[in-house]
């Protein structure tokens, strides 16, 4: 079972539905891992954590290029779909640029002359922790300066392909970080609040998550603030409302001391372990596992 938790942007409470679904899920024994995919500005140790089981480096090539073998014809530069090679023939000069190289592997096959070979670049870091005997914490860190954290989100992933049941704290926004994340997913939690703002986020990841035929259902949390626009149209599209958590004191709270709801106050606990099993009932029913 693989939990996106995911949101439109920034700051809607996407972190604390993740690690308070994980918190539930190992509480009812379930073999479980936490991957933190906000590679850009991970925070989910702040919540959950535990004893370090192993880091990784991840690595990504990128092109060296040969001077003495190098015919300045220009074939590199022009299968470089990001720009990351400068090459001017008349006057002789080639250079990569290293942060905008994506590994994609193109300028190699370009080159008749065999003037490229490659080196390995560190991008980013995994690090693996132990919160109990049965529960993992995955954090996808990306280097500082690094163009894009999908290669260290896709490995992050990976990292966690064993465990029974996974998931994914996913990047805010719906550009390729987002989609990385998502697309590894078989249900998406998508969090929102009920503001205008809220609305027009929530609609941007709902037409991108359509668009790759993924499940998903909403929690809006903040509840009381704002106005009906995104219960209407959760009403009206028939998008399913899977929780809302209010806009309240105590759980501001018990937030800002880096704690989880679901363990500090038990209400929490009973609609995060509600929630775990309404998300475990939809997958099983939508591939067929259970009528
Ligand atoms: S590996 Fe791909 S992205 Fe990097 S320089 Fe070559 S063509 Fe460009
Ligand atoms: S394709 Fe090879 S030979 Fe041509 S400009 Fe690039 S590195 Fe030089």
């Amino acid at each position: 079972m693989r939990v996106a938790v995911a949101s439109g942007k920034g700051g809607t409470g996407k972190t604390l539905v993740s690690t308070n679904l994980f918190w539930a899920a190992q509480k009812a024994g379930q073999e479980v891992s936490i991957i933190d995919c906000d590679a850009e500005e991970p925070n989910v140790v702040e919540f959950v954590s535990g004893e370090e089981i192993s880091t990784k480096l991840v690595k990504q090539k990128i092109p060296v290029i040969d001077t003495n073998l190098c015919t300045y014809c220009n074939k590199c530069r022009e299968y470089c779909n990001y720009n990351a090679i400068i090459c001017l023939p008349p006057v002789k000069f080639i250079q990569v640029i290293e942060e905008l190289c994506h590994d994609c592997g193109a300028c190699f096959v370009a080159c008749e002359a065999k003037a490229i070979s490659e080196k390995d670049k560190t991008i980013g870091k995994i690090s693996e922790k132990g919160y109990n005997m049965h529960a993992r914490v995955i954090e996808g860190c990306t280097e500082v300066g690094v163009f894009s954290s999908v290669p260290v989100i896709k490995e992050s992933i990976k990292q966690a392909a064993n465990a029974p049941c996974a998931i994914f704290d996913s990047p805010p926004g719906i550009s390729c970080p987002f989609i990385a994340t998502v697309e590894s997913s078989d249900f998406v939690v998508l969090v929102t609040e009920p503001t205008h703002f809220g609305l027009n986020d929530l609609l941007l990841s709902v037409e991108t998550l359509e668009y790759l035929g993924k499940p998903f259902g909403v929690i809006i949390n903040r509840a009381g603030i704002g106005n009906s626009d995104v219960y209407n149209w959760l009403k009206n599209n028939k998008v399913p409302l899977l929780m809302e958590i209010p806009f309240d004191r105590e759980i501001a709270r018990v937030y800002s001391e880096g704690k989880l709801i679901a363990e500090e106050l038990p209400l929490y606990a009973t609609l995060f372990s509600q929630l775990m099993n309404t998300i475990e009932k939809t997958i099983k029913q939508q591939s067929g596992y259970i009528q």
